[in-house]
Formats: C-alpha cells, structure tokens, sequence
C-alpha cells in the first residue's frame, strides 16, 4: 500500500505546482490507481481544493478540469450528450459507477496508462490538454511528448463538431481491462485510434490517409480493417498474445468504421 508522510491540499494549481517541484511529491488525483501502488513519498499532494473541479460550456467547446470525475461524463447535462453521448458510453465501459465516481479525469490522462478506454476515445475527437507548467497539447501530440520536467495537468477542451463515433472493445469480462479498444470518428476525413495495445493508443496514419477522400463502402473498410491491423504495433501480455489483438484489431476496427458510415 502506498505510503506517504505528509497529505496537503492547496487551494490552487500555482501552489500544488510549488509542492511538486521542490519535494517528493505526487499528485494524487482520485487517488484510485495510486492507492494500488506500494510507493513510499514524502508528501501527497490532494488537488480536491484547488478549484479543477469545473464543466464549462463555452461557444463551441467544453472545457473540462482536472478533477472532474468520470462519473460526470455519464451525470452532466452537457458532458454526457457530447457527441450524442459518445462519451458516456465509454465511461460507462470503465469498471463501477461507484469508482467512476473516485476516478478523475487528469488521473486519467495524465499517467498514459495503455489500458485507458477514455484516452482511446479522446484520441479521435478535436481534444486539446493543457499542463499547468507545459501548455497546450493535442491530446495525439500529449501521448507521443515525453516531459522534461514533473507538471499537473490543469484542463482538456473538447471541440463541437459535426463528428460520428464508435466505440469498440474487447474484454474478459465487465469489470476488466480492455484487451484492445477502437476508437473511430468521421467528419470530413476519418479518424482511428486503437489503444490496449497493451502500449497505449496511438492513431492508425497510413489507414487514415488511405481513407482520405475515399467514401466508406464495405469493400474499402474491409481493406481499411486489415491495414490498420499491419500498421499498428502490438505486443504480448498477460492478457492476451499479439497476434490475438492484431486478429480482434482487424474485426473491432471493421465494426466501427461500419458504424460511421
Ligand atoms: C481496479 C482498477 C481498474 C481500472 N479499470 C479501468 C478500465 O477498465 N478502463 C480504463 O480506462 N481505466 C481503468 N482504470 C483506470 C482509471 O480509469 C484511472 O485511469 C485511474 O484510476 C487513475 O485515475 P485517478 O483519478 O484515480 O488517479 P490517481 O490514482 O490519483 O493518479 C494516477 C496517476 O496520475 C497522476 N495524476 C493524477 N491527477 C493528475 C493531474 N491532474 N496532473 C498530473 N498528474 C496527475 C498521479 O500522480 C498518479 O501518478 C482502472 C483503475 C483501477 C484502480
């Protein structure tokens, strides 16, 4: 179990961001996955106090803090109808109601944790995560940047737009990890993450460019399927062997694109 001589709770991103840098310090988010962990540190760093936990609606984007659960994504009236309620459905994939209610969005995102379903999701709609210290990212250029420095992720925005979604995973039972996920978008062009990996999700580039310009017929998603199946790398875990995801890829990424369609 995890350990830890001193537990704050500052009462802004500014002074967590101080206690951060100049101890031993982790953030403790919904404190739902740290908790598993057997780690000794200096001093916890509650963010419960340090007002992220907003929802905002502006002109054409959601504006998201940190410590918003994912609960919300389900119980909002506006996170849970975005994108005609794409996003509570995946949330609602995620383990019990009564842990989404613990987990938090920046203890989501943050970690890059490879089994994360919601990453997946974020990856194929215009999201943007904004680090305290850092900036602004893409949520695609957030996964590939490795930081310099330790920093706490303050908001995500998510744009509005005119996007049609699917959500695929496969999984031993209800309550376990996904042993792979897709994600797909289409819009004007067409938009497919695949997490689980077990490495977390990245974009299938080739697959999207092939489809660029292309209208989706079962002929072309069959091909699209297959491609995306050779141009994303998987590995072996516990779970499951590369080969067995590189076969469900090809099945999942079929089923969402004919979806979209
Ligand atoms: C038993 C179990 C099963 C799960 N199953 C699934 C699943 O099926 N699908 C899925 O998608 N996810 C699953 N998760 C993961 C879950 O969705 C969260 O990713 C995880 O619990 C972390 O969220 P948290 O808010 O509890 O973060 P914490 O446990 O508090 O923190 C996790 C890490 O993120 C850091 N952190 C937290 N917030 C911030 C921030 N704002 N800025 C910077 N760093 C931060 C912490 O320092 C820590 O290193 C599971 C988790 C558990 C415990």
């Amino acid at each position: 179990m995890i350990k830890f001589k001193e537990y704050i709770k500052p009462k802004t991103i500014e002074d967590a961001y101080n206690l951060l840098t100049t101890k031993n310090a982790e953030i403790i988010g919904g404190g739902a996955f740290l908790r598993l962990s057997n780690r000794k540190i200096d001093v916890a760093i509650d963010l419960i106090d340090a007002n992220l936990n907003f929802i905002n609606e502006i002109n054409d984007s959601v504006e998201i803090g940190s410590m918003v659960t994912i609960s919300e994504f389900e119980e909002n009236p506006v996170l849970s109808k975005l994108y005609n309620g794409f996003l509570k459905n995946v949330s609602e994939t995620v383990l019990s109601f009564q842990m989404r209610n613990i987990i938090t969005v920046g203890g989501t995102l943050y970690p890059k944790y490879g089994f994360s379903d919601l990453i997946t999701a974020l990856l194929v709609l215009p999201t943007e995560v904004y680090l305290y210290k850092s900036g602004k990212f893409s949520v695609e250029d957030f996964l590939k940047t490795r930081l310099e420095h330790k920093d706490i992720l303050a908001k995500i925005v998510i744009k509005k737009e005119n996007l049609k979604t699917s959500f695929q995973y496969i999984r031993n039972s209800e309550y376990d990890f996904s042993i792979l996920n897709v994600a797909v978008s289409k819009g004007n062009e067409v938009k497919i993450a695949v997490g689980g990996r077990p490495a977390v999700a990245q974009l299938a580039y080739k697959t999207m460019q092939f489809l660029h310009g292309k209208d989706l017929n079962e002929e072309i998603i069959k091909e699209a399927a297959k491609m995306v199946s050779e141009e994303i790398p998987f590995a072996d875990d516990i779970k499951a062997s590369k080969e067995y995801r590189k076969k469900v890829c090809e099945a999942l990424v079929k089923r969402a694109l004919l979806e979209v369609m």
